[in-house]
């Protein structure tokens, strides 16, 4: 039996308001347990929640970045449940009436993915279970009232890569809005699954199972893998699919059932009475609209169309926004595009991964990289010289002439200086000249290396080449 596979994405991202959704405190990530909390965030009787007007901001970009149509009028909801992490109770989410709704975002391959719907909400604590022989679990509500979005995907997505695509567009789009840090590893980045299949000829969906603790792309990708094979296997094998929710067990590599959807509770949403709706001006939405950044896909096909990148180059470029801003920075100062984009991708991403830096801590200046690239291109060092150099700048912040004076880096593109070097090279290795003069073309590759490496990497490359092989045709006569 052949299958479809149907998937669906919850994600909920932490937006990056310095303060939470109702109250004043702080959303500052690793502060010392339940320092960052007041009568609001604790859920005190009596204590009123406002809501945060930086938060709706932030869901609206989001929505106008996703083609969403946003809600004039939106409100919020409780839904009431209990669990520890929660202190009031219940948690204020939006239910019929969420900010944004009917969007898209487009795959590579041009396949559009329906955002169903954009809604804010808040966040819930942290609980820390004891691992000991004495059994107790903690409660930090620092994170309690930090503001949620949760965007809703259609079940449109066909396979695990498309749902990993989906969510490498969607973050990067949310880190261009500057409007989440969408850490997968430090939860302000979350993503549930649904997963269900159905034979290709029928036309109704399968029963869904939801998957939880998707932590990385990789979980993600691996638990609808093994998601597939095992509601394939059963219904191959005349078996139902439970409707239930999964957790991926990193450690064991399988999803795991928590909980079947007959035990879900009825969440009793009724509108949150401590807050008035949300009634919003189309000039107000109109101006957020004219706020937003290029986004990562149009900034992707500019830089191919503008700068002649190819698209991987593009692609990688465009990962992230402040990487794109530098290498723009580059080429306005000096233009030379696809060397600015092998020095980035080779050189400063090894680095900056190196140093465990991001791409907003980019320590060399974008002028100082363009005078480095115009040196190279004018023939005053060699591309694997640059490289020496480009990896002090990176340490030191130095400028690259300032490093090329104090190392002595030079190009030698003297002749008669390379000569000497060349003839020594023949000198010393009269097997490989045999070689060369036997027919094997890549002995000289091999004298190229030890004169490279005599000269420290100095010797102007293609003078060299040049040189080296009038030499040795000299001694075929
Ligand atoms: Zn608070």
């Amino acid at each position: 039996m052949r299958f479809d596979t149907v998937i669906g994405l919850e994600v909920h991202a932490e937006l990056a308001t310095a303060t939470k959704i109702f109250c004043a405190c702080t959303t500052k990530f690793g502060g010392a347990p339940n320092t960052q909390t007041c009568p609001v965030c604790l859920g005190l009787p009596g204590a009123l929640p406002v809501l945060n007007k930086r938060a709706v901001e932030f869901c609206i970009r989001a929505g106008l970045a996703l083609r969403c149509e946003i809600a004039k009028f939106s409100k919020m909801d409780r839904k009431n449940f209990f669990y520890p992490d929660m202190p009031k109770a219940y948690q204020i989410s939006q239910y019929d009436l969420p900010l944004c709704r009917d969007g898209f975002l487009t795959l590579d391959c041009g396949k559009k993915i329906r955002i169903n719907r954009i809604h804010l909400e808040e966040d819930a604590g942290k609980l820390t279970h004891s691992t000991g022989t004495e059994r107790y679990s903690l409660v930090d509500y620092n994170r309690a009232g930090v503001p949620l979005i949760e965007i809703v995907s259609g079940p449109d997505l066909s396979t695990p890569a498309e749902a990993v695509e989906y969510l490498e567009k969607l973050q990067r789009i949310l880190e261009y809005l500057e409007i989440s840090d969408c850490k997968m590893a430090e939860g302000s980045l979350r993503c549930d699954a649904n997963i269900s299949l159905k034979p290709i000829d029928r036309e109704e969906l399968g029963t869904k199972t939801e998957l939880k603790n998707l932590n990385s792309f990789k979980a993600l990708s691996r638990a609808l893998d093994y998601e597939i094979k095992r509601q394939s296997e059963l219904l191959a094998a005349g078996q139902a699919v439970r409707a239930e929710t999964r957790k991926w067990d990193e450690a064991k590599q399988q999803t795991l059932s928590i909980r079947s959807k007959e035990e879900t509770q009825d969440y009793r949403y009724f509108p949150e009475p401590d807050l008035v709706p949300i009634e919003l001006d189309p000039a107000y939405i109109a101006g957020i609209a004219k706020s937003l950044p290029e986004l990562p896909d149009e900034k992707k096909q500019r830089f191919m169309a503008d700068y002649g990148l190819p698209e991987y180059d593009a692609d990688l470029i465009t990962s992230a926004k402040r990487l794109a801003e530098f290498f723009e920075a580059v080429n306005a100062w000096y233009f030379n595009p696809k060397a600015a984009s092998n020095f980035i991708m080779g050189e400063l991403l090894r680095l900056l991964g190196e140093e465990q830096l991001k791409s907003a801590e980019i320590p060399v200046n974008p002028a100082s990289f363009g005078d480095l690239l115009k040196l190279i291109d004018e023939g005053e060092i060699s591309v694997s010289v640059g490289k020496q150099v480009f990896a002090q700048m990176f340490r030191t912040g130095a400028a690259p002439e300032e490093i090329i004076k104090a190392e002595g880096f030079k190009q030698i593109s003297d002749e008669t200086q390379l000569l000497a070097v060349i003839n020594k090279a023949i000198k010393d290795h009269p097997q490989s000249v045999q070689d060369y003069l036997g027919g094997k073309e890549k002995a000289a590759g091999f004298l190229v290396g030890q004169i490279m490496r005599e000269t420290k990497g100095q010797a102007n490359p293609k003078l060299l080449k040049d040189l080296l092989h009038r030499e040795l045709e000299k001694l075929k006569e």
